[in-house]
């Protein structure tokens, strides 16, 4: 049997469906996966071949295989969303399969066609769209789908891996914030930074998250959600949090996230959010934003509202900002209108409430 080149190879021990409706009425987030997973092979001789779904399991991996001593491996995070009619869509996965190539490039790995990513996606989720939730009553249930690729050749010297492998595994996900969204608190970090020019701030790298942890750490030791870096050069401009990218609201509409540079990660919801804020009536700015400006609007209630966004947990107010001498709220708050706007905007156009005029949506199930 093939789902468009895709081997299937079915599980011979699915989840019981009743024990599958309770992981599904009580997801979390990443605790949980599907019965399968899809794979693709990549060998420097004879490129990518052996497209298959295969039931989810451990990975079998040499002890000298190069990713888990160099860290070459990249990642995407996308998400199914089942809609009304019970058909099962995805966000516009061609631009996390642009960036997946994006990464590919400057981690040496190789590239992966729109074909074989979204036909990846397709293939997993005819064995496993049972595992998609139903959202009931307006609730952010969905399949959460993670793409990865590893070096996986046996060979401790430094240099590109010749062999490759890269699969897809599934985990639902219920809402990210249990009942309803709440304002986080960001922790700037001063000891670290997350990215430098010609670094690898712009790919989804597992090294970037590595790197991230021991902020995170200091974040959480100051009560803290999340760290916001700033850029490595100067200190001064703000980047983005750790797995997320920020905008900024100004009274007089304006809505500012800081421009790509090579170290801030090209969010898909970040340029989604660009497009959407038109049809809110505010004007999008890319631009350079100091931790000064961030300041300077929150004492003087120009800035109105800061909030940051992504596919795990589409868009989350930012309530205040902490560092070792300070503590910034925003004089002017205005309760996060046009997050909760845009937030909403977002959902009803993934979950198929709100016509896709722009055709953002791809069917997978
Ligand atoms: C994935 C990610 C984002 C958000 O990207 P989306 O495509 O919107 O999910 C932002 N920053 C970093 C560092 C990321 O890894």
């Amino acid at each position: 049997m093939t789902t468009s080149g895709f081997d299937i190879r079915p599980t011979a021990h699915p989840t019981d469906p009743a024990i599958r409706e309770q992981i599904l009425g009580n997801a979390g987030f990443g605790r949980y996966f599907t019965d399968h997973m899809a794979h693709i092979r990549w060998t420097a001789d004879a490129g990518w071949h052996g497209r298959e779904v295969r039931p989810y399991g451990p990975l079998t991996l040499d002890p000298a295989a190069a990713v888990l001593h160099y860290g070459q491996e990249i990642f995407e995070g996308v998400k199914a969303y089942r809609h009304a009619d019970g058909s099962v869509w995805t966000f516009r996965p061609e631009k996390n399969a642009e960036r997946f190539r994006a990464s590919a490039r400057r981690l040496a790995l190789p590239e992966l066609s729109d074909e074989d990513f979204i036909g990846s996606l397709k293939a997993l989720l005819a064995q496993d769209s049972a595992w998609v939730p139903t959202p009931r009553d307006g609730e952010e249930t969905s399949l959460y789908l993670r793409p990865f690729m590893i070096a996986s050749e046996t060979f401790l010297g430094v240099r590109p891996s010749k062999e490759v492998d890269y699969y897809v595994i599934a985990s639902p996900a219920g809402a990210y914030f249990k009942g309803g969204v709440k304002p986080v608190s960001i922790w700037l970090s001063s000891n670290y930074k997350r990215a430098a020019p010609g670094g690898t701030g712009y790919a989804k790298c597992g090294g970037n998250y590595a790197a991230s942890l021991a902020a995170q750490k200091e974040a959480e030791a100051h009560q803290c959600d999340q760290v916001a870096f700033l850029d490595a050069v100067e200190n001064r401009w703000i980047e983005e949090l750790g797995g997320m990218n920020l905008f900024f609201v100004y009274k007089d509409g304006r809505i500012v996230t800081p421009q790509l540079t090579g170290t801030i990660l090209e969010g898909v919801t970040r340029d989604s959010i660009l497009e959407l804020a038109r049809e809110e009536g505010l004007t999008p700015e890319e631009r350079h934003i100091s931790i000064d400006e961030w300041r300077e609007g929150a004492a003087s209630g120009e800035l109105v509202e800061v909030f940051a966004c992504g596919t795990a947990a589409v868009v989350t107010p930012v309530g205040e900002l902490v560092s070792e001498d300070e503590r910034l709220r925003l004089s002017g708050d205005n309760g996060g209108e046009y997050a909760k706007r845009l937030r909403t905007r977002l959902l009803d156009l993934q979950y198929g409430r709100s016509e896709d005029k722009r055709g953002w949506l791809t069917r997978l199930a």
